[in-house]
This record gives C-alpha cells, sequence and structure tokens, in this order.
C-alpha cells in the first residue's frame, strides 16, 4: 500500500496479497480476515463508548427484511438499481427437473425462481421504522436507537469501498424535526472527533443518495438545498473522489408519514440517522496505516486497542 497510489484495483489487489480480505469470485463478495474483524469490532467498541451516554435501544435485525416493508418505503422509486430481493424454487417435481436439465444445458435457470417475502436490507435502519411503528405513539422525549446490520446494494465494483455486503452500524432518533437536527449536529461532530482520532484526513460535505433516473436528479438535488444528507469523506481509493465513511441523514417526516410513526397528538415524528461504513472505515485505516496493524501509529493503535 504505497501512499502515492491512490486506486482502488491496486487497494483491492494489495488487500488479496497481504490477505486481509479473499476473493469469492465475485465482485464486492469478499471473505474477511480476522484481523480485519478485529480492526471493525474495535472501532466498534469506539463508537458504543462514545454512544453509550445517550442510552439508545439495541436492536438486531437481520440482513433480509420484509419485501413488503421494503417495497412501503418508496425504496423501488429511489434506488430500484440498488435493491436485491431473496428469490426461491417453489416448483414440484417436474419443475425441478427441468431446472437441472436447465442448469445442464447452461440455460437461465433462475427464472425457475419465484419471489419470497425477504428483500435485502439497503439500509441498517429501514426494519426499525415498521417495528417502532407498531409501538404505538412516540413519547415527546422522542425515541433513541441502534443497530447494526449487513446490508446489500447491488453496485458490483473492482472498488473495495463498494462492496455489495457491507455492514452499517447506526444510531437513529425518532422525535421532533429539533431533536433530529440536534441529533445530526451532535454525531457530525462525534464523528468527525472518532475519525481524527484514528489519524485520518476528513471532510465533512453536503451530499445526495444516488437517486434513480431524471425525477431522481431533482431529489438529489433537493436534499442537497435543503442540507438533509452529509457525508464524512476519507480518501481511501481516490484523493479526488473520497469516500463517504460516515453519513449523517435527516430523513424529515418520510418514514415517519410513511409509517405513520407519531406523537400521542397525531403529528407525524421526524427521524434522522448516522450511519458508519465498518468496512470502509476499516479500508480507510489499512489504506492510510498499512497492511500491518502492528506497525500502525502509537496513537492509532492506543484509540483501538487501548494499548
Ligand atoms: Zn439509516
Amino acid at each position: 500500500m504505497d501512499a502515492k497510489t491512490f486506486d482502488a484495483k491496486t487497494l483491492l489487489d494489495s488487500l488479496f496479497d497481504n490477505g486481509i480480505l479473499f476473493e469469492s469470485g465475485v465482485d464486492g463478495l469478499y471473505g474477511r480476515s480476522g484481523t480485519f474483524e478485529e480492526v471493525i469490532e474495535r472501532f466498534e467498541g469506539i463508537v458504543l463508548k462514545v454512544g453509550g451516554p445517550d442510552k439508545a435501544t439495541r436492536i438486531h435485525f437481520p440482513p433480509g427484511m420484509a419485501r413488503a416493508a421494503l417495497e412501503k418505503t418508496g425504496y423501488m422509486k429511489s434506488f430500484p438499481q440498488l435493491a436485491g430481493c431473496v428469490h426461491s424454487f417453489m416448483g414440484d417435481e417436474r419443475d425441478h427437473a427441468r431446472l437441472l436439465g436447465m442448469m445442464e444445458s447452461g440455460e437461465d435457470w433462475t427464472q425457475m425462481q419465484e419471489a419470497t417475502e425477504v428483500a435485502m436490507t439497503p439500509a441498517a435502519c429501514y426494519p426499525l421504522y415498521p417495528t417502532v411503528a407498531r409501538q404505538g405513539p412516540v413519547p415527546a422525549e422522542g425515541l433513541l436507537y441502534e443497530l447494526s446490520s449487513y446490508c446489500f446494494r447491488h453496485e458490483p465494483s473492482k472498488d473495495p469501498a463498494r462492496m455489495q455486503l457491507f455492514r452499517q452500524r447506526e444510531y437513529i432518533q425518532i422525535g421532533t424535526a429539533v431533536q433530529v437536527q440536534a441529533f445530526q449536529k451532535s454525531w457530525m461532530e462525534r464523528g468527525r472527533r472518532i475519525v481524527e482520532d484514528l489519524d485520518l484526513p476528513c471532510e465533512i460535505e453536503v451530499a445526495n443518495d444516488p437517486f434513480f433516473g431524471r425525477t431522481g436528479k431533482m431529489m438529489a438535488n433537493s436534499q442537497r438545498d435543503q442540507a438533509l444528507k452529509f457525508e464524512l469523506l476519507i480518501p481511501v481509493t481516490s484523493i479526488e473522489k473520497p469516500t463517504a465513511c460516515l453519513s449523517f441523514n435527516n430523513h424529515q417526516d418520510h418514514f415517519g408519514q410513511s409509517w405513520g410513526i407519531r406523537f400521542a397528538d397525531g403529528t407525524s415524528c421526524h427521524s434522522g440517522c448516522v450511519g458508519f461504513g465498518l468496512e470502509r472505515v476499516a479500508l480507510a485505516l489499512f489504506r492510510h496505516h498499512g497492511p500491518d496493524v502492528a506497525t500502525w501509529p502509537v496513537k492509532v493503535r492506543h484509540a483501538l486497542w487501548g494499548a
């Protein structure tokens, strides 16, 4: 990992060569070494320590969510190109014979599968909103959650910072517009401090989600104009185009409206989340401090391992 070279392919090859990531045959789908996982665990430890005093409720969701719930969030309107739905074989014995025949003759056998009720989770916080909605009115002081999940986005790439299956750790605030703004501001400060303590260069910029198509361009512009989304960027595979490693999102009352998340007086709640891209942070650490964690700067080792 030469400090001067900043390109995705070189970094990916170097991660393979150093046994930090393992190839699967599909771009964006990799095995992780024990050390890579330990770096992620330690980083999560720092985030949890910083967020601990807020006393968030922790929930663990699997990396798949109800397809019906994904449909209701409007995800297919905004990001059809990223979504993944789990399909399965549901035929009888005759269909099975046909399926095997198709596989043997190299035909596209996937048409023998049908969509299940499960969709891959695209962002860690998506399964949370229907869960909160089911619990009834939100108390005046708001609700705070902490969760972590593998997420799927269909964007095959040689850029190791653009995996198809990756983890996000998130904090989610549900409450008034003012509560959500304060939450977003506080995590922008805390997030920057966490990253700076790891000796990583970073900047926070206003951003937009990768909305699909022409209407999507308008949505992206409006998101930027209203400064609803910010990203903490670290150069990982390019200096010109640094990678978004943390994101700070204000959804306003989008999820409150779609799911009917309300205060006792009937007004829709606002929501916001801060997401830590765990693989991206780990990649940034390996990229800037080298493949061998034993030689990382003392300051960084201290922040991660406390020694
Ligand atoms: Zn989120």
